[in-house]
């Protein structure tokens, strides 16, 4: 489809629009010129006269639409233009996202900023809905978990930050992952481990050399991957030690490792986590359907997640939290309705929802083995209900590009189980400083709300072959809090 703008030039959010009513198209942009054949959007600003005069058409699959409106010249023209395409696009496809026309990833962070202001529960759904169209249905559950979340973000200090330390391998590759991580299976992947833990510890010495003379200290700390316990127990234990021995964890908060699939886990890594500080982890079934498990490409049973849990409380692990995804091709809500039930009955602290990335299932599957809109819906809707009558609150929420039907993720914890880390990455609330391959530090200033980000290498081999350069550019925390505090 071709985008066509005149006057102005917000592509971004126009594009973001367009792909809540048309996920897999492609688009082209043209500025200041237009087509007239083909499935096209011309969206134009005028402010040639006393106002603003904004208008968009579309042409789609033989459908037009028209919609325009006037503002005051030197408004913000992005958000109205926003609205008269979702109206169009509305109106052609019949189809009514339930988050309506916000496309950020982080849509309770507008309910945290009228909070903030002090606006009542009413007047953040009113001024929600008439921005963005949102449904009612979307807006409880932001706002449940903008106040599910809202002590974790006043209890935070200014110059505390959380370190992320990243293991980009897996025991194998699920066929949806759109992560970066490796199998170990080839001989590659294997043959580089032992230096990247090397390579690891290194960075970790230096980054924590850099927190201190930069006057940050450790609030929590997160090891994810990947799949950290695709690593030996020896491997483990040496990353945790090395954390150990140059931060100061005797004051953190919180200490998670994903352990993430179950045929990764062993009493003796369990006990090597325990043993080094850490007091959460995950442990991520996706799914109790022993035949979704094999579709995805998982070579463990349900009977092994349910082993790996069991294994994980002997360890003495009292924060436990469970992934499951809604959307797996060959999945049904009848079985993705028994995968939330197995997971309540194992009573973990907290069980997170995602819904599946659509470009990648609907280039791995058929279209009949994927889940029909109507479907994903029913097991989002049905996860959010059932969760929060089994006494699990919605305290962390996301949204991707390229989910099923524009759904989101959804962290749900019993009262006082709540990930720390995952609240404070989503609302960018605090500095996450990230080590190991792919990982990207965030620097944030909570005076000015300023970010900027470091990105390490994204392949291990070039996080090994050029490392030296990337630590160079871990001199930028320093840099950045030094201006910032100027
Ligand atoms: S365990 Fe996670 S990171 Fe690893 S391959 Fe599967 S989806 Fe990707």
């Amino acid at each position: 489809m071709t985008i066509c703008f005149k006057g102005t030039a917000c592509k971004y959010e126009i594009e973001a629009v367009m792909k809540l009513f048309i996920p897999v198209e492609t688009f082209e942009f043209l500025y200041e010129e237009t087509v007239s054949e083909g499935d096209h959007a011309l969206i134009s600003a005028d402010n040639s006269g006393d106002k603003t005069v904004l208008s968009c058409e579309v042409f789609f699959e033989g459908k037009h639409c028209e919609k325009s409106r006037e503002i005051a010249t030197g408004e913000d023209t992005e958000l109205p233009l926003c609205q008269l395409l979702y109206k169009c696009m509305n109106e052609i496809t019949g189809i009514v996202p339930e988050w309506g026309c916000i496309t950020g990833i982080r849509p309770v962070k507008k309910v945290n900023a009228l909070l903030d202001r002090g606006f009542s529960k009413a007047e953040i759904f009113a001024d929600i809905k008439e921005k963005y169209y949102t449904s009612d249905n979307k807006l409880e559950l932001a706002y449940l978990t903008a106040v599910t979340q809202r002590d974790a973000l006043k209890t935070l200090k200014n110059n505390s930050y959380s370190l992320y330390i990243a293991i980009p391998f897996c025991p194998s590759r699920c066929s949806y992952c759109s992560f970066v991580s490796h199998s170990i299976e080839t001989p590659n992947a294997k043959k580089l481990i032992p230096q990247y833990v090397d390579k690891l510890c290194e960075e970790l010495e230096l980054t924590a050399k850099i927190a201190d003379e930069t006057g940050l200290f450790l609030d929590t700390v997160y090891i994810g991957g990947g799949t950290p316990t695709s690593l030996s127990a020896e491997q483990i234990e040496k990353i945790m030690k090395t954390v150990k021995k140059f931060f100061d964890i005797s004051k953190i908060r919180e200490y998670t490792v994903e352990a993430g699939r179950c045929d990764t886990i062993t009493p003796e890594k369990l006990s090597v986590i325990k043993e080094n500080g850490a007091d959460r982890i995950s442990i991520n079934p996706q799914t109790m359907n022993a035949d979704v498990l094999k579709a995805i490409g998982r070579r463990h049973s349900p009977e092994a997640v349910v082993k790996a849990f069991e294994q994980a409380r002997a360890a003495g692990f009292d924060n436990i939290n469970m992934d499951t995804i809604a959307g797996l091709p060959t999945d049904t809500p009848e079985s993705f309705k028994s995968t939330i039930e197995q997971l309540i009955s194992l009573d973990p602290e907290e069980i997170t929802v995602h819904t599946l990335t659509l470009k990648r299932a609907a280039n791995l599957f058929r279209d009949d083995q994927l889940v029909s809109d109507e479907n994903i819906a029913e097991m989002v809707d049905f996860s959010a209900k059932r969760l929060t009558e089994a006494g699990y609150l919605p305290y962390y929420l996301y949204r991707q590009k390229n989910t099923l039907k524009n759904l989101e993720n959804v962290g749900y914890a019993k009262a006082g189980k709540e990930g720390l880390y995952n609240i404070y990455i989503m609302e960018e609330a605090q500095t996450i400083i990230a080590c190991g391959a792919s990982a990207s530090t965030k620097l944030f200033d909570p005076q000015t709300g300023k970010i900027e980000r470091i990105f390490n290498y994204k392949y291990p081999y070039e996080y090994i072959s050029r490392f030296d350069t990337m630590c160079g550019k871990k001199a930028e925390i320093k840099r950045f809090f030094q201006e910032e505090l100027l």
